[in-house]
């Protein structure tokens, strides 16, 4: 399980880090808001209030609006905080600094736990295109798209991170669950076909040698 820190205070990330890595976490560690952004999704964030770029909180706000992933905010004593305001937010809980490591681990098993329980999120809207993940439909301008299991999967998949570049070989494995690549041409079939679906072929945009992202026409991707 992959765990993000965010701490600039070295005395309180270091120790904290080992302890995590000692009970089988990966752990990476970053000290600003703006690097936490920047870094791939991990499986939880800690995430402390005062950092040096930005508080906490706007970056909670962020995570929260590109994935479920579960976020325990950290506060110091005395800092001027509200947990009803960090829960709203989307952090799944919060811990007040000096905690206890037992407790912090405990906190991380609960949430860890309440959130693998969590349905994924029912639908999402990328623009004039709404995607129902659990109802597997997909609209674009309320118009309903006609789309294969794979279509649906592959779309999903690039709708995760509009803008993101989506490599071949993470296509591949996720929705089709190889790493042949003698298989890449269906890429190429099924892109194709999402793309007349959509009846404008810039939703989805190849990116030479790399892969491919989902992009909202009209819009500047990257
Ligand atoms: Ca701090």
């Amino acid at each position: 399980m992959k765990l993000l820190i965010v701490e600039d205070e070295d005395a309180i990330a270091e120790p904290l880090a080992e302890g995590l890595r000692r009970e089988g976490f990966e752990v990476e560690r970053v000290s600003t808001g703006e690097a936490a952004l920047a870094m791939p999704e991990p499986d939880l964030v800690l995430l402390d209030v005062g950092l040096p770029d930005t508080d906490g909180f706007s970056v909670a706000r962020e995570l929260r609006s590109r994935s479920p992933v579960p976020i325990i905010i950290v506060t110091a004593k005395g800092e001027e905080v509200d947990r009803v305001v960090g829960l709203e937010l989307g952090a799944d809980d919060y811990i007040v600094k000096p905690f206890g490591f037992r407790e912090l681990l405990a906190r991380i098993r609960a949430v860890m736990r309440r959130t693998s329980e969590r349905p994924a999120p029912r639908s999402s809207r990328i623009g004039p295109l709404e995607l129902d993940v659990r109802g597997r439909r997909a609209r674009v301008d309320g118009r309903e798209l006609d789309l294969t299991p794979k279509e649906f999967d592959l779309l999903a998949l690039l709708a995760r991170e509009p803008g993101a570049v989506v490599s071949r070989a993470q296509i591949l494995q996720e929705v089709w669950q190889t790493t042949w690549y003698g298989s890449a041409k269906t890429i190429d079939v099924h892109v194709a076909a999402l793309r007349k679906k959509f009846g404008d072929p810039s939703w989805i945009e190849t990116v030479r040698g790399v892969g491919l992202r989902l992009h909202v026409p009209g819009t500047e991707s990257g």
